[in-house]
């Protein structure tokens, strides 16, 4: 068809406008891709389209569009709609045509004033409200109306993809890899469960009209796609354009969806249908795309105005595959007068208050996918501190793990399992001799106080060294030992056998005192002190001095372990040491509770004095299995490699921006453990609040509370920290 396109000329279309219509009017051409559209203006100033036809469309298709558009003029939708305008002669529809060539088929409809919605921006959820509602009485009103050509075989027809389909073998592979389960869902699609009538079917953005204050759809344009199908396609069109370029495509489409089905209820199969039409309709495009640029190798437009279609399913292919229609779901659930819990007021009664709730406006976090997390309104949110969820949240390997292992035995390491056994060797394996004997808990507290009791018992003494602002944990003991707490709001100050060095600056380690000395406790990189990178040396020379005063050296390696360094697996490797104890907690388990302490033999005799120590869900089944999974999952998809390349790449970027703006001082970090400081608290918390905001989960810390840090789970990308700086950018600014 855009090959029969009409062509035209101004002239033309005023001297058409003449003889046909008895208008004397100037002429200025319209966009279109198969047939041609002149905006016409009289004398008088009254305006009206000239529409010339495609010699292909069959004339009982246009009558289907004129009596559309007279029905919808007659029925409430609140829309304003074109008047078809009749020739001299009483026709709506007029024959025209060269001399010897194909006939065209002119019409004439009055002017209808607005923007269209894709010169709008940004989209507000008030116009994509309108927008929904608009739709929905659209399709409400068409439900009355009937027309026999409405029954064809249309190529954008989301019933007819398999035509579309039919081209994937154009497409390279990684693109075919993201649009062929696309397909494999259309096929899947029920069609006698969605109810049937005739829709506009195309309203993407440059069909619709919005109107001066920007925030209410006026009229829908162009019925050249009316075709009678699901009624949700209409929906579902509608949906792939808003979702086009959104930072968040499926809460944009979720507010539209709500409205709709306020004005238009959607059935139960209508609401799952949804998402998987509307990248449907983008997958079509793609692929009629290809199509054109194989038979048009030459025309560059083709490729550039399908650019944000593969922007969007690149996007989408990272998010859950089932998400989008839970948010659609939950979009039209809380329209049905289901109370809504209040989540924040329960919590007030209920949970005890000594516990603090991130940002000042408190997120409703439901779903976790990778490196991102979703919220109930379907927004996705960057996760750039969850360094627990180490190997992407909800990795399937690791849930595949827990769920399998949870369904056929869960019990206590007072018997013989192959989970245990092997697990223990693998987690052995990762550390350096004589570093062999290992103990399983449930977390970072737990491993750090038994930690702490192996010291005791080995040395026979209590006293502690710790670093300034360090943390250990939640215990009693932990408490005890950790100056972020002691020295902290509501601490009772430092305890006697304990002594606190400052945060070190050069590699010089001075022993505060030597007797009575059982445990110096240090992270490999201090993570609640700021996200500080130990100076070269510093652990040598810590640990030279503690152990020629009897004691033994932990490496709480609870934040900074399992690769995060990324030049190695531990991050007190990075430092040339070997502890004597190390402890291990978070990223483990990716967020079943896990934790480990791992020891020399000969500390673990000393702590072997006949008492025995047991831990009823420490090392049980399901733990193992789940953190056998993550260590595979570290090493199959190379996220220690990842973390070395990608933290480099991101502190590099981080260091551009502290170029830029003079705010942000002291850039550092060691693969995906980073951090940077602004002048104060207050600055750092509107970052924060700020980031949110725009889509991005930081974090601050460090004693003045002005330390941004950044420690994502492993397998942020090269994309992730482009997006992140770039938010960072603009918020700095
Ligand atoms: N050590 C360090 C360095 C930590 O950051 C934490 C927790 N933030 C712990 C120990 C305690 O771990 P958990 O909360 O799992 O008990």
């Amino acid at each position: 068809m855009v090959r029969k396109a009409p062509r035209f000329s101004a002239e033309d279309a005023i001297r058409l406008a003449g003889e046909i219509y008895g208008l004397q009017a100037a002429a200025v051409e319209l966009p279109s891709e198969r047939d041609q559209n002149f905006r016409l203006r009289d004398s008088a100033g009254a305006q009206f389209v000239l529409k010339i036809s495609n010699a292909e469309e069959a004339l009982e298709v246009l009558d289907l569009q004129n009596k559309a558009l007279k029905f919808l003029a007659a029925s409430d939708t609140g829309l304003e709609w074109p008047h078809v305008v009749p020739t001299r002669s009483g026709n709506e529809i007029v024959p025209t045509g060269s001399e010897g060539g194909p006939a065209y088929f002119v019409r004439l409809l009055t002017w209808v004033e607005g923007r269209c919605l894709g010169y709008v921006r940004p989209h507000s959820p008030e116009l994509l409200a309108s927008l929904g509602r608009g739709l929905a009485a659209t399709d409400a009103a068409l439900a009355g109306f009937s027309h026999h050509a409405a029954h064809r075989t249309l190529y954008w027809d989301l019933r007819n993809a398999a035509l579309a389909r039919r081209h994937l073998g154009l497409l390279s592979g990684p693109q075919r890899r993201i649009v062929e389960p696309l397909f494999d869902a259309w096929e899947k699609l029920d069609w006698r469960t969605l109810p049937a009538g005739v829709i506009h079917g195309d309203a993407n953005d440059y069909n619709i009209l919005v109107d001066e204050t920007g925030a209410k759809v006026t009229s829908i344009l162009d019925f050249g796609d009316m075709v009678h199908t699901a009624t949700v396609c209409d929906l579902a069109i509608a949906l792939a354009y808003v979702m086009l370029d959104k930072q968040d495509p499926i809460a944009a489409a979720a507010q539209v969806v709500a409205a709709y089905h306020q004005r238009r209820p959607l059935a139960v199969a209508e609401v799952d249908a949804l998402y998987t039409l509307a990248v449907t309709r983008l997958a079509m495009s793609v692929c009629y795309c290809a199509w054109q640029t194989s038979q048009n190798p030459n025309n560059e437009y083709l490729a550039i105005s399908n650019r944000p279609a593969w922007a969007l399913l690149e996007r989408l292919a990272a998010m859950p595959a089932d998400w989008p229609r839970d948010v659609f779901r939950r979009a039209c659930a809380s329209h049905e007068g289901r109370p809504t819990p209040d989540l924040l007021a329960t919590r007030r009664r209920h949970l005890g208050p000594s516990l603090s709730i991130s940002y000042r406006q408190p997120l409703h976090i439901i779903r976790g996918w990778g490196q991102y997390l979703y919220d109930a309104g379907g927004r996705a949110y960057l996760d750039c501190v969850n360094n627990v969820a180490h190997v992407g949240h909800c990795h399937p390997r690791v849930v595949q793990a827990a769920a399998g292992q949870m369904a056929l035995l869960n019990t206590n390491t007072r018997y013989l399992h192959e989970h245990l056994a092997e697990y223990i060797e693998r987690l052995a394996a990762t550390l350096p001799e004589p570093l062999s004997v290992v103990y399983l808990v449930c977390s970072g507290s737990e491993a750090n106080e038994l930690a702490l009791r192996l010291a005791r018992a080995h040395t026979g003494r209590d006293g502690v060294i710790v670093i300034e602002t360090a943390y250990h944990g939640n215990t009693n003991a932990l408490i005890d030992i950790s100056p972020y707490k002691f020295n902290g709001p509501g601490g009772r100050g430092k305890p006697p056998n304990v002594e606190v060095v400052p945060i070190p600056r050069a590699a010089a380690f001075t022993l505060p005192r030597a007797d009575n000395l059982a445990a110096f406790f240090c992270e490999s990189a201090l993570s609640c002190a700021g996200q500080v990178i130990l100076p070269p040396g510093y652990l040598r020379a810590a640990y030279d001095a503690v152990h020629a005063a009897g004691g033994v050296c932990v490496a709480d390696e609870v934040q900074t372990g399992f690769g995060r360094a990324g030049s190695h697996f531990w991050m007190f490797e990075t430092q040339g040491v070997v502890p004597d104890i190390v402890t291990l907690g978070k990223p483990i388990g990716n967020g079943h509770p896990l934790g480990a302490v791992v020891t020399t033999p000969e500390i673990a005799r000393s702590f072997a004095n006949g008492m025995e120590y047991f831990n009823t869900f420490g090392g049980n089944p399901v733990s193992c299995a789940v953190g056998l999974a993550v260590l595979d999952v570290i090493r199959g998809e190379g996220l220690q490699e990842n973390a070395l390349a990608t933290g480099d790449y991101l502190l590099r970027g981080l260091a551009g921006l502290a170029q830029r703006h003079p705010s942000v001082r002291d850039v550092r970090g060691l693969g995906l453990f980073l951090g940077f400081e602004l002048p104060a608290a207050e600055e750092a918390d509107a970052l924060v609040n700020r980031m949110k905001d725009l889509g991005v989960l930081l974090s601050t810390d460090g004693p003045l509370h002005n330390v941004i840090k950044i420690k994502p789970p492993l397998v942020f990308s090269r994309a992730d920290a482009d997006l992140l700086l770039e938010r960072l950018d603009r918020v700095l600014g």
